[in-house]
């Protein structure tokens, strides 16, 4: 496969770069590039970029035409995620739309679905979370509990959801209903259902993590309640829908990863030249070895998309590259931390002397952080078993 980009490509570079180097300003510039979100004010402002990039042209840039998108290659979606990676751009808050829901409403909405959720998505105006995983279905997500009945025209939905990412920026979630109780089998009588945060009956509670910010939420839903035509693909039916979304996001959409990664590995590198400790050669060989790693997902990254390139689908061949970066930044976390010696024990603040440029704060959150990555979008342990069972052919675990 040959992975030089066209003349057409490179001009797209440019543009991209001319874009971000003029709107990346300001309190845009501020965000930084940490999985921190903040909160308050600072979410408004995360909010706002959005909708900068959003009249930029640059949210659901691979989208089809037809549904408001630009329909553009592959190899300038990932420019675009090099270029804004290069930049400094800040954390996406409008993932959940722009990368989950609205693939999953391409594949299975009605159009009612597509005209009404596609385009406030595209201008950045409504933002998404997703309810998949409960107290007691993470994993096993099949073992929903949270349910959904018909009330006249409408959902009445009564549970609970967990780890709910991005919940307290969002105004809809779409939600991983059990409809039949009485179904035979776990992952039958299932629905995914869209509904409006701003109401009563859904409560939204930060969990604040090891980090001492709050990311994910709780969310309790107490005869909440929405519109009956909002249940996307059939009644019942939704593991199929859920499997997409699921595709989705362990697909493509970690793809632009490797290219944060690398900018955060030469940071490191930077920071143990200064500190001093980039002669020590422990240490030098451990740089040395989180480069090699940082390669390999690069080039597990461009199999995925040779893959797409000719046509095909990822498979379960992308759990191979989500075990390898989720262990790999844990790695580079704890490297982070015996770099920065006793000051890393410390947690750094906004305001902290020590560290008016934040690169304490930035690599502590990392090593708090990536605590998360092997659990997130399918844990270590269940990426196993789908390389096992999909990929060499073992036998099926027996959960
Ligand atoms: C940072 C973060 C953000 C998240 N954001 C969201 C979100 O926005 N929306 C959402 O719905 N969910 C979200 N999640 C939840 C995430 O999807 C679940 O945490 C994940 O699916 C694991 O489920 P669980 O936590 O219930 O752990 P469990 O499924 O209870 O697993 C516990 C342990 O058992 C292991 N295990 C479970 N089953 C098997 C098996 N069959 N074989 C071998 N080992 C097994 C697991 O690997 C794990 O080590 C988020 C999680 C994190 C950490």
């Amino acid at each position: 496969m040959e992975f030089t980009f066209s003349t057409e490509d490179e001009a797209f570079r440019v543009e991209v770069r001319a874009w971000m180097a003029e709107h990346l300003v300001g309190e845009y510039a501020a965000l930084g590039t940490g999985a921190d979100m903040g909160e308050g004010d600072e979410l408004e402002v995360r909010r706002a970029w959005e909708r900068e990039l959003a009249a930029g042209g640059w949210v659901g840039m691979g989208w089809p035409v037809e549904y408001g998108g630009r329909d553009l290659p592959l190899t300038q979606q990932m420019i675009f995620s090099e270029e804004y990676a290069r930049a400094g751009g800040p954390q996406r808050v409008g993932f959940f739309g722009e990368q989950l829901l609205g693939p999953t409403l391409m594949m299975f909405g009605t159009e009612e679905h597509k005209q009404r959720f596609l385009p406030p998505i595209l201008r950045a105006e409504e933002f998404w979370c997703q309810g998949f995983s409960e107290p007691d279905a993470g994993s096993d997500l099949a073992n929903v509990k949270t349910n959904a009945t018909r009330d006249g025209d409408e959902w009445v939905i009564n549970g609970q959801k967990v780890w709910t990412s991005l919940g307290h920026i969002a105004d809809w979630i779409f939600v991983v209903c059990k409809t039949d109780p009485s179904a035979a089998k776990k992952h039958q009588g299932i629905t995914f259902i869209l509904c409006p945060i701003d109401q009563p009956g859904v409560e939204m509670r930060p969990i604040t993590q090891i980090t001492g910010t709050a990311e994910f939420n709780e969310v309790f839903f107490s005869d909440a309640r929405t519109s009956a035509d909002l249940a996307v693909g059939p009644i019942g039916e939704g593991w199929k829908v859920v499997m997409a979304t699921l595709g989705f996001e362990r697909g493509t959409a970690f793809l632009a990863q490797q290219l944060r990664f690398a900018e955060e590995y030469h940071s490191v590198v930077d920071f143990a030249k200064h500190s001093g400790h980039a002669g020590d050669p422990i240490i030098r060989q451990r740089l040395a070895d989180s480069y090699i790693g940082l390669e390999i997902m690069r080039l597990t990254g461009l199999r995925t998309v040779t893959k797409i390139l000719q046509g095909g689908q990822p498979g379960p061949e992308s759990s191979i590259g989500k075990l390898h970066w989720s262990k790999w930044h844990q790695r580079l976390g704890e490297l982070e931390m015996d770099l920065m010696g006793a000051d890393g024990q410390i947690l750094a603040g906004d305001d902290d002397d020590r560290d008016p440029e934040h690169r304490i704060r930035d690599m502590q959150y990392t090593f708090q952080f990536s605590r998360a990555h092997t659990i997130y979008a399918g844990s270590s342990e269940i990426q196993r078993n789908i390389v096992g069972e999909r990929v060499l052919g073992l036998p099926r675990d027996p959960a």
